[in-house]
């Protein structure tokens, strides 16, 4: 599933320049993530770039956009045509 940001996020902004699809972007009051954009880092990376670098830890999963590895995939293919997804085997999805 994509990854949201909850309303505890105080807009630092650590998390924007982490992000390999671009997912993310200051709002009105807090930062944003486009569903549409963010697999989770599947594809790039083993884990999500974004979450760690929180420090309010207001990045979490987005219930309401539960995600399977294929469907992330299928996101990170049209993301990044023609590039290999690379630490499949090794992801591991954000809590
Ligand atoms: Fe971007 Fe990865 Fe965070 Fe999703 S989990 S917003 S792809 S850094």
């Amino acid at each position: 599933m994509a990854l949201k940001i909850v309303d505890t996020c105080i807009s630092c902004g650590a998390c924007e320049p982490e992000c390999p699809n671009e997912a993310i972007s200051a709002g009105d009051m807090t930062y944003v993530i486009d569903t549409e954009k963010c697999t989770e880092c599947y594809g790039i990376y083993g884990e999500s770039q974004c979450t760690g670098t929180c420090p309010t830890e207001s990045i979490v999963p987005d219930e309401d956009n539960a995600e399977t590895t294929e469907q992330l995939l299928a996101k990170f293919n049209r993301l990044h045509p023609g590039q290999a997804p690379a630490n499949t085997d090794s992801w591991t999805k954000p809590q």
